[in-house]
């Protein structure tokens, strides 16, 4: 009777902090969002097709200022990170990478670091109040500083986590950036981070053969400067057994997530056809905004 007493007291707190995490959540989305509400083209009827999302359409005539909200979902190794930070430099909005918030708090040694550390290394899913609360504070500290808009990467990761989303704003877009299967672990192991400067590159050389009329598919190592070469760390979840736990628990919990925004006509498909230099333009195309990289070239 005691147990089950303290348990429920305990799922009680819980519920209490989910509730008082989301209503936080809610009100820094709403400061951020001043299209929450507007009758937008992709909320207003479910649409089924297979359709490029509409907003595409107003990328081309609207490609800056505009409130960018978009949401990146792929798998472990896929390059989300890659892609969302670069759309975000050339659109000038915030890219806001839960799996950082993540190891931001690992590393701060603050009260969740624990718990976390055990959690993150196993490969499996923080909660979604813990994760809503990171990424309120993040908001919370973006809004401080006058950010409009934001690209999210790693978020959402369940139904749940979609369906508060899609309850206090209007995201336009959602990029499901797919990879072959071969590629996804060989890209996570060969991940290197700078621990100074946090900078990404990539040791691993990706030749996969064309065969059974599947087509071949090179990427090329990203090789980090001489300045980060003598500083490169691996992820402590980037280990064969816990990248196969990550796939096994996005296929599980996050491939419906791609479901839930396809039914509502905000999924936007896109297959990478090989490493950066492939992926970059044709990634620009599909979003209509090759427009930005003229810009950006003429601009180097
Ligand atoms: P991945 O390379 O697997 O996409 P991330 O860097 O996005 O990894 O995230 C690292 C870890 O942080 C995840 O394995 C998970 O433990 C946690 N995490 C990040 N985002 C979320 C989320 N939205 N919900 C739950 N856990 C999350």
């Amino acid at each position: 009777m005691a147990v089950l007493s303290r348990c429920s007291r305990a799922a009680t707190a819980a519920t209490t902090r989910t509730q008082t995490a989301t209503a936080t959540f809610s009100c820094i989305l709403r400061a951020l969002s001043p299209s929450f509400c507007s009758s937008s083209a992709l909320n207003s009827e479910t649409d089924l097709s297979n359709k490029k999302p509409a907003v595409l359409g107003t990328l081309k005539r609207e490609p800056t200022g505009r409130n960018v909200q978009w949401v990146f979902l792929g798998c472990p190794g896929v390059g989300k990170g890659t892609y969302a930070s670069r759309l975000s430099n050339l659109l000038g909005v915030p890219h806001i990478a839960t799996g950082d918030l993540v190891r931001d708090e690992l590393a701060s040694s603050g009260p969740l670091s624990s718990q976390l550390k055990e959690i993150v290394n196993q490969g499996k899913l923080v909660s979604d109040e813990i994760i809503i609360e990171l990424l309120s504070k993040r908001l919370e500290a973006g809004e401080a500083k006058g950010e409009s808009g934001f690209i999210l990467d790693g978020f959402p990761r369940t139904i749940r986590q979609a369906e508060i989303l899609e309850g206090v704003t209007d995201i336009e877009l959602v990029v499901n950036l797919k990879l072959r299967e071969e590629a996804l672990l060989a890209k996570c192991l060969g991940r290197r981070i700078c621990s100074e400067c946090g900078g990404n590159y990539n040791v691993a050389c990706i030749d996969i053969k064309a065969e059974n009329g599947r087509p071949g598919m090179y990427m090329a190592p990203l090789p980090p400067p001489p300045q980060c070469a003598t500083k490169l760390i691996t992820r402590a979840d980037d280990t064969e057994e816990v990248v196969k736990e990550r796939l096994r628990i996005y296929h599980e919990m996050t491939q419906p997530v791609e479901e839930f925004y396809r039914s509502r006509g905000k999924l936007l498909e896109f297959d990478l056809p090989g490493g950066i230099p492939e992926s970059w333009p044709k990634l620009l195309r599909a979003l209509n905004l090759e427009y930005h990289e003229d810009k950006q070239s003429a601009a180097a």
